[in-house]
């Protein structure tokens, strides 16, 4: 038997898992699949959390449901991987050998990496929504907010969604207004962008929708440390901004255990080939969803694209073919923008989000870059594909690779 060994049970990890033990032989190939907590958790929900949108119900299942018969789970830890020998050593003793190893720990994030940012002030006048304990305690902080200056400050950047800090920040536009406290509440966004988004054109159609809704963004906002006394970030510029709550999007870095095993950059994330995901030093590892280094965002949508990508390349691989470089970095993400609307964004490593339509060339249902109530209702319904359609690695019917039908280039 051959060992597809897959670390990492989240939204890549159970998507390949899914995909595989559907295109290999199961007489010829044992797959395992390793992950260290038993709950498997939505995260796009945890941005409706704070909101009381939705709660903690909402967005978490058992892992175990979405392992598909026929692929090994191991719950554990794991320790370190040993390229050299090919094995992986878990946290519980136990040690995994492999033939083909995918990496797909994704990245979490790192309050502690800011100076003051978890000392005493930590979830009393400090919140992060990119957690699910983060985004319970923030929901029960806004229950009884009276308003003031909230600021919005991401870390640094690559952070998983690039596009949820927006959304935090529209929504809490639309619930203040619902709570009658709009006028009491300042929103400041300090972000290390010269914008809003990654990418020049999405920034100003973001920017403008913004500014109309009266929150002002401080770029280019690098911050150094936070006086949780004083309630205010220092940028390294010696800038400060003043707030009243601080929601943060802490440092996001990839797991330690890619640290340990030697594979990670400076942010313990792991350098692949951009088109193939294979690694250029260990052509037996793979790194899929935000676990890779890749010039493109860290999303569950990337994350599909990239195993649709990869599991036809690897039946290839595994046959003596070359790789191909298939995987063109295609995101989408829906945008909630509050009061029932949404926008979206389809780009990739060469294009960046262009107006237009989606999936149909002029009828959409979806607007891209453009708010409409279709793409409000699509990201609502994003729970429910990914629950039943996405996880499960079934094939959507649209294409991996991105195309240009649709979209307004001109
Ligand atoms: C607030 C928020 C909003 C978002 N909104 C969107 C959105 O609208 N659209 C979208 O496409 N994406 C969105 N995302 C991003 C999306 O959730 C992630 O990109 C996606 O979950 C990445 O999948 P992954 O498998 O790479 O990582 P994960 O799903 O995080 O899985 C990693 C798994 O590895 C396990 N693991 C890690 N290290 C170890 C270890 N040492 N031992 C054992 N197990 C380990 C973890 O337990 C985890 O289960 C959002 C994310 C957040 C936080």
């Amino acid at each position: 038997m051959k060992r597809l060994l897959i670390l990492g049970a989240g939204t890549a990890g159970t998507m390949a898992a899914n995909r595989m033990r559907r295109l290999l032989d199961d007489d010829e190939w044992k797959i395992t699949i390793v992950d260290q907590h038993e709950a498997h958790y939505y995260q796009p929900g945890f941005l409706f959390i704070p909101f009381g949108m939705y709660s903690k119900n909402d967005v978490i299942k058992p892992r175990r449901d979405f392992i598909p018969a026929g692929v090994e789970l191991v719950m554990s830890a794991i320790d370190v991987i040993d390229p050299g020998q090919r094995r992986v050593r878990l946290s519980d003793g136990r040690s995994l050998p492999y033939d083909f190893l995918i990496i797909a720990t994704g990245a979490q994030t790192h309050p502690e990496q800011t100076p003051g940012m978890v000392d005493g002030a930590w979830r009393k006048t400090i919140f992060d929504f990119y957690t699910i304990e983060g985004a319970l305690a923030l929901a029960r902080q806004l229950r009884t907010w009276q308003g003031g200056r909230m600021v919005v400050n991401v870390v640094e950047n690559p952070i998983k969604c690039p596009v949820a800090p927006l959304e935090f920040l529209m929504l809490a536009d639309w619930y203040f207004h619902e709570q009658g406290l709009r006028d009491r509440v300042e929103l400041i966004f300090a972000t290390p962008l010269p914008g809003a988004f990654t990418r020049p054109i999405a920034s100003r159609h973001l920017g403008d929708i913004l500014e109309e809704k009266n929150v002002r963004i401080v770029p280019e906002f690098l911050i150094e440390r936070v006086d949780p006394d004083g309630r205010r970030i220092v940028g390294y510029d010696e800038q400060e901004i003043e707030y009243d709550l601080l929601v943060t999007v802490p440092l996001n870095m990839g797991d330690e255990m890619v640290k340990r095993s030697g594979l990670g950059d400076e942010l313990n994330f792991i350098p692949v080939d951009k088109h193939t995901l294979v690694s250029p030093t260990h052509p037996e590892i793979f790194a899929l969803g935000d676990a890779a280094a890749l010039p493109t965002s860290k999303a569950g949508s990337v994350a599909h694209y990239a195993v649709e990508s990869f599991s036809e390349n690897f039946l290839r691989y595994i046959d003596g073919l070359e790789l191909l470089p298939t995987f063109d970095g295609h995101a989408n993400c829906f945008i909630e923008s509050g009061f029932g609307k949404g926008l979206l964004i389809d780009f990739n490593y060469d294009v960046e989000p262009l107006p237009g339509r989606f999936p149909l060339p002029g009828v959409g249902p979806f607007t891209l870059l453009q708010e409409s109530e279709a793409n409000h209702w699509g990201k609502m319904m994003f729970r429910w594909m990914y629950w039943n359609i996405l996880l499960k690695g079934q094939e959507l019917p649209l294409p991996a690779r991105m195309t240009m039908a649709g979209k307004w280039s001109g």
